[in-house]
């Protein structure tokens, strides 16, 4: 595809400020139009996968998400009488994977920032609600009735609430029954802030984690993101009830957490999150492509949600470059990326279950075999290509080394140390 082309993006969440970066390096000309008067992060914070982290080497942005981030080795969960459900370690895949916890803050402020210093022009306030194509050009309207464009190509990043999915382009759009709640601690001491993301659970219904996350943007305090599983309508309950019976709750199950959960005041310093199934027909129209959360929400259970908008973003990009034709483009779009996010959808929608239900079957299954199955090499190395973001169907998988042209991910020798990229040609191994 010759360059210059016009392009609309909606939303600056992860997949849309991304999309902006690559575009623009590649010499079209993306404007971002956001609904937020200020671009802002909701949420607290995630785990970047290596699939995500190769996406941001090729926005030079990878080392600095490693340094402000914290280097997740180790998954750890354990239900009631220190039962192990999960214990296993990126390392065991291969010896350069890691995961990064970072502060969604963090993650939001290296991409806004590179956007900016490209000028992407951004139109905040700018609420999109519709879309329409005619003589091969695309135009978006937005709330106030203004129309914009022509454009050559409208991308919608506008996550999971998405006003552009039409209800015939949908398959499925189910809330997930559960959801949580949120937040971030300052671990000074980073009694939990290295190297882990742990987890508690009682059954199905109780689940409880931490996951280090390093420094939130202009503080140089190491944080941690907490979060809490909540039933069906647990949230209204949870801020009727109000946090000094919960805290002990929380306790009860995680002595450990004692020390932190005075760090919550009050009620607004917890975000509640929902989420939903949402699967589509097809991602492309006439000149309009969905990526990220707006595509493809899912539960967060296998944290990939951002992992996927970041190569959503970065293989459009490739493939604009191979095609001459915008549609037959977002056609190959559409089958490169079917493998790998199908499989996360339905894993995800299979896992979630034995973590966020009512069910006390799934609950004693997991107790029973989980532990089990991750000392089972075979199994074990499927957990954990699955943990990693790589997996595009049962028995497939890809190395994120492909995604990235100058670099092949490689950790130092010490492993822990932030330096583990290479200049070493990616061999596509
Ligand atoms: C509790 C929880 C935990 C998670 N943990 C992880 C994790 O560990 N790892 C991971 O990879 N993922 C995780 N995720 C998923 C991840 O947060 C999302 O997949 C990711 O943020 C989606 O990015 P996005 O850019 O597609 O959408 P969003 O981040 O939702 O961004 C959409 C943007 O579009 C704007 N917008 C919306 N509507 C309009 C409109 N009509 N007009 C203009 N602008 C609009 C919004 O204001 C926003 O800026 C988690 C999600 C949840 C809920």
């Amino acid at each position: 595809m010759k360059p210059h082309l016009k392009i609309a993006i909606i939303g600056s969440g992860t997949a849309g400020l991304a999309a902006a970066a690559y575009l623009q390096k590649d010499g079209h000309h993306p404007e971002i139009f956001e609904r937020f008067d200020e671009p802002k992060p909701l949420g607290a914070g995630l785990l970047l996968q290596p699939t995500g982290l190769a996406c941001l080497a090729n926005l030079g942005l990878d080392k600095k998400a490693i340094n402000e981030g914290a280097i997740i080795h180790n998954i750890y969960g354990s239900a009631s009488h220190n039962n192990v459900i999960f214990d296993i370690s990126y390392r065991d895949l291969k010896p350069h994977y890691f995961g990064v916890g970072i502060h969604r803050g963090t993650l939001f402020t290296l991409l806004y920032e590179e956007v900016t210093r490209l000028h992407v022009p951004i139109h905040t306030g700018c609420e999109i609600i519709d879309t329409h194509c005619t003589h091969e050009q695309r135009y978006i309207t937005d709330k106030d009735g203004d129309t914009h464009g022509p454009f050559d190509l409208v991308i919608d990043a506008s996550g999971m609430r998405s006003p552009l999915r039409k209800h015939g382009q949908i398959k499925l759009d189910k809330p997930y029954p559960f959801g949580a709640i949120w937040g971030v601690l300052d671990d000074p001491d980073q009694a939990f802030g290295k190297d882990y993301l742990q987890q508690r659970y009682d059954g199905a219904h109780m689940m409880v984690g931490m996951l280090a996350i390093g420094r939130a943007p202009n503080c140089p305090t190491p944080k941690c993101t907490f979060f809490w599983s909540l039933p069906p309508g647990g949230y209204e309950q949870w801020l009727k009830n109000g946090l000094d019976e919960w805290k002990e709750t929380v306790t009860g199950y995680w002595p450990e957490l004692e020390p932190f959960m005075d760090q919550f005041k009050t009620t607004d310093d917890l975000a509640h999150a929902q989420y939903s199934d949402i699967i589509m027909k097809r991602w492309h129209e006439d000149r309009l492509i969905f990526i990220g959360d707006a595509a493809h929400n899912t539960s967060p259970q296998l944290g990939q949600g951002a992992n996927l908008g970041l190569a959503d973003a970065f293989i459009l990009s490739q493939i604009l470059k191979d095609h001459d034709d915008i549609n037959d483009a977002l056609c190959a779009y559409s089958k490169a990326r079917k493998n790998h996010i199908y499989f996360y959808q339905i894993a995800s929608r299979w896992l979630t279950p034995f973590f966020q239900s009512h069910n006390k079957f799934a609950g004693l299954i997991r107790d029973a075999s989980f532990g089990l199955l991750c000392k089972t090499p075979y199994v074990k190395t499927e957990m954990l290509r699955t943990l990693a973001g790589i997996k595009t169907g049962l028995f497939t998988h890809m190395n994120p080394g492909q995604w990235h042209t100058d670099y092949d991910l490689r950790t130092s020798s010490t492993d822990s140390q932030p330096s583990y990229l290479t200049n070493k040609p990616n061999t596509g191994k």
